[in-house]
């Protein structure tokens, strides 16, 4: 069996829709899993109605309304036949949502925002499924809840592999092609949850690793993995062929075309992971496999943009040492900040984080007690994997740089 995965970009509108049924033409779909996403920026959407919904804002009915008309509307485009099942059953997962908005009585934020955001891919799905069926393409949507098991880490849950795989082994059914939603799981009680943010492609590869698949192609809107973000970098050039092990890198240090999740279970069992165009769906693309020999010899760049960098000194002119690192990543790792780059010396230590809930401002009066804090907001990470001299000063022409970091395949330069 291979496993396709459809990310929000792939289905943010109904060209996108349209077009996915293009690329199984031309693609092929025979015994093949489909995981789809959200639909574009569904599930951005849907954190704002969980925010207006806690909050308790007046703005929570229009925000709903916002998410329900985005699709009311590429429902129309796509059947022009009003009467169709599919407006009844993605009305269903409205009412459902909000059903649950109007009875929930948790307190718990993640609880319930993956309650709610996981609508957006039942949605997508329930769309797709009935869209393919339209076009004579059978589909059979299944509810991957009832697959994926995790633990209650709402928002950021961890599979139970055993679990998962016996579901899978036990219970996929091969009647149609299969579609089902990425990000999603459930916990022992059946509650949703969600495997953390852009977390589909994981989808892709835990089906993948449990169904011993031939393959993974994930569908992106760039041409595969290319040594920069084309978004940021002039000139990025396609990578045809990577190893596990060059993905990780590029995926840990922030290459987001790929989740950092995906690609261990796949080396586990050696399955090759293919990035695509869902424009070109013909073009190789790059794979991913194993063997070093694979690897780039060009430098390749990542960069993270809004990152916070926090210098800390001591204010008795002791040194930062065991016990207070402990103690600031213990403080870091409460206010939710993910540390990309730690630089100590020996009166001062440095991290670049990123400040993605807005926490910093009560974290600074807390180590303000036990150092000198000092910091720059808004600054950028850039990652060189197999760097030199050029990328290096491509990197910092025009910009200031305030710490620079070298190992042997990687330079990390963090600029204002
Ligand atoms: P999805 O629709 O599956 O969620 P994403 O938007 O998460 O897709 O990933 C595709 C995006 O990843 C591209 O549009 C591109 O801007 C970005 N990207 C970041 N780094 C790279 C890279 N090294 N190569 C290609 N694309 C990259
Ligand atoms: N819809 C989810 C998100 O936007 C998961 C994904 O697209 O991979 O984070
Ligand atoms: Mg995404």
């Amino acid at each position: 069996m291979k496993i396709y995965k459809f990310g929000g970009a792939s289905v943010k509108d109904a060209a996108g829709i349209r077009n996915v049924y293009e690329v199984l033409q031309q693609a092929g779909y025979e015994d093949v899993l489909l995981v789809v996403s959200a639909m574009g920026k569904t599930t951005n959407a849907l954190e704002v109605v969980i925010k207006n919904y806690f909050e308790k804002s007046r703005q929570l009915q229009e925000s709903l309304q916002d998410v329900k008309k985005y699709h009311i509307e590429i429902l129309l485009d796509l059947f022009d036949n009003g009467d169709h099942d599919v407006f009844a059953d993605v009305n269903r997962h409205f009412s459902d949502m909000e059903y649950f908005l109007s009875h929930n009585k948790s307190p718990n934020y993640n609880f319930v925002y993956d309650q709610i955001v996981s609508y957006g891919e039942l949605v997508s799905t329930v769309i797709l499924s009935h869209y393919m069926n339209f076009r004579n393409i059978p589909t059979s949507w299944i509810d991957v809840r009832n697959f994926i098991k995790t633990d209650s880490t709402y928002r950021d849950a961890n599979v139970d592999w055993d679990q998962t795989q016996k579901n899978i082994s036990k219970n996929l059914k091969k009647k149609a092609l299969n579609i089902t939603q990425g990000f999603l799981g459930s916990d022992e009680n059946n509650f949703t949850t969600t495997l953390g943010r852009e977390g589909s492609d994981y989808t892709a590869a835990i089906f993948a690793y449990c169904l011993n698949a031939e393959s993974v192609t994930i569908w992106k809107d760039v041409p595969g993995v290319m040594n920069a973000d084309p978004r940021y970098f002039e000139n990025a050039t396609l990578l045809n062929q990577i190893s596990y092990r060059e993905a990780i890198e590029l995926a840990f240090y922030g290459a987001t075309v790929i989740h950092p999740k995906t690609l261990q279970p796949l080396q586990r069992k050696e399955i090759p992971l293919y990035v695509k165009s869902f424009l070109n769906p013909l073009l190789p693309g790059t794979s991913v496999s194993k063997g070093a020999d694979l690897d780039p010899q060009l430098p390749c760049f990542i960069v993270k943009k809004d990152q916070l960098l926090i210098s800390l000194s001591s204010i008795d002119f002791s040194f930062i040492m065991e016990e207070n690192i402990s103690e600031i990543f213990a403080l870091l790792h409460k206010f939710k900040m993910k540390v990309h780059l730690i630089q100590n010396s020996a009166i001062s230590f440095s991290v670049c984080a990123d400040d993605k809930f807005g926490n910093f401002p009560e974290l600074k009066t807390i180590l303000s007690k036990k150092f000198k804090v000092s910091y720059n907001e808004n600054v950028s990470l850039y990652t060189i994997r197999h760097f030199d001299d050029k990328a290096t000063k491509i990197v910092e022409s025009g910009k200031e740089v305030l710490v620079k970091q070298v190992s042997r395949e990687t330079i990390q330069i963090v600029t204002l």
